[in-house]
């Protein structure tokens, strides 16, 4: 890969090291990666283990200084800031020209206009990318995650960033326009939000009418309800063998994540005057779940559990 030199990647959480790992496994032997986190022991730790491929670097700006491109992966729109604005620590406290950053956070669009705002002001020359990814953790782990570009389809550095995305990915979405992967992202999770509430609702209401859960579930899946959290990530335990719900909703996406996209989506409706019928009620919804105890840090599709849900249904229909 001629064009890359030196790849930089910041924040190495859940989703960060996994897909720094991917990179590591898969760039040619001679091209280093730079990484940063708040967090020292986990940059201490990935050194150690790719020891002569990956090298901590000191903060945002020496991974900058360093690379060619910079991946950052950090929790809220906040940290964004904080790793490319704020003060001289920050990316853009050194000289990014011609430098092509990609950031994967999942946050607010207004807040990564801003950053991209601001590196072309003071970088004409870099590229600002907003690529937030979707298939969580696991998917992170196979490699498989999905990444949604805010940059149209005939963007001159696409295929040379699609060849880096396709290391820790499997499929690449151009959104169109700067800001746009994180806007089909947010709205991607309303709805798959909205979906979970409804199925959990719909299920909860059949089998207190007195239905078998596993009836249900044909039923839907035959009629015009069929839908992928029904089938794959159904909310009733013991109804979809790989869902989260089946294996005591560990495992999947965190009600608490749900809650940080679903109100991230709500507020970018009011932004653009989209009128939401359902909004309110549902970041009500996954907001109480995650202060709930019985909740908390378990796969959003817990929301069954949250309703009242009947989990031990199988002992009524043996
Ligand atoms: P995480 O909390 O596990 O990791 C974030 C990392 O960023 C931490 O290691 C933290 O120390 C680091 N960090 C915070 N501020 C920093 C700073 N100023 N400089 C350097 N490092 C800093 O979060 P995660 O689960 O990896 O998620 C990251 C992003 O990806 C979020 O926006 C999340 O919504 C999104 N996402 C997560 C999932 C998932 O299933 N976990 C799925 C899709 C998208």
């Amino acid at each position: 890969m001629p064009e890359f030199r030196a790849v930089g990647f910041i924040g190495l959480g859940a989703m960060g090291v996994p897909m720094v790992r991917h990179l590591a496994d898969k760039l040619p032997a001679e091209v280093p990666i730079y990484v940063f986190d708040i967090v020292q022991s986990v940059v201490d730790e990935l050194s150690t283990q790719y020891k002569g491929k990956i090298f901590g670097a000191n903060n945002a700006r020496d991974v900058a200084a360093k690379s060619d491109v910079v991946f950052t992966m950090v929790p809220e729109g906040s940290h964004v800031r904080s790793v490319y604005l704020d003060d001289e620590n920050s990316i853009c406290s050194t000289d990014v020209s011609n430098k092509i950053l990609i950031d994967c956070s999942t946050i607010d669009t207004a807040t990564s206009l801003q950053v991209k705002d601001h590196i072309a002001t003071r970088f004409p020359s870099a590229s600002f990318y907003d690529a937030p990814v979707s298939g969580g953790v696991l998917g992170a782990e196979k490699g498989t995650i999905a990444f949604f570009l805010g940059c149209a389809e005939d963007d001159p550095n696409l295929p040379k960033i699609s060849e880096l995305l396709r290391m820790m990915g499997k499929e690449i979405i151009p959104c169109g326009a700067p800001s746009h992967g994180l806007a089909a992202k947010l709205s991607n999770n309303y709805l798959s939000g909205i979906i979970a509430i409804a199925c959990s609702e719909a299920f909860d209401m059949g089998m207190r009418a007195g239905l078998d859960p596993r009836v249900l579930a044909k039923v839907y899946a035959a009629g015009t309800a069929q839908n992928t959290i029904c089938d794959r990530f159904n909310p009733v335990p013991g109804i979809a063998p790989e869902a989260p719900s089946t294996k005591g909703y560990k495992g999947g996406f965190k009600v608490q994540l749900m809650r940080k996209d679903f109100g991230l989506a709500v507020d970018m409706a009011r932004r653009v005057n989209a009128k939401l019928v359902l909004g309110d009620a549902g970041l009500q919804t996954y907001e109480n779940a995650s202060k709930d105890p019985r909740c908390r840090d378990l796969d959003s599709r817990v929301v069954f559990r949250y309703l009242g849900g009947d989990e031990d249904w199988a002992k009524k229909f043996q």
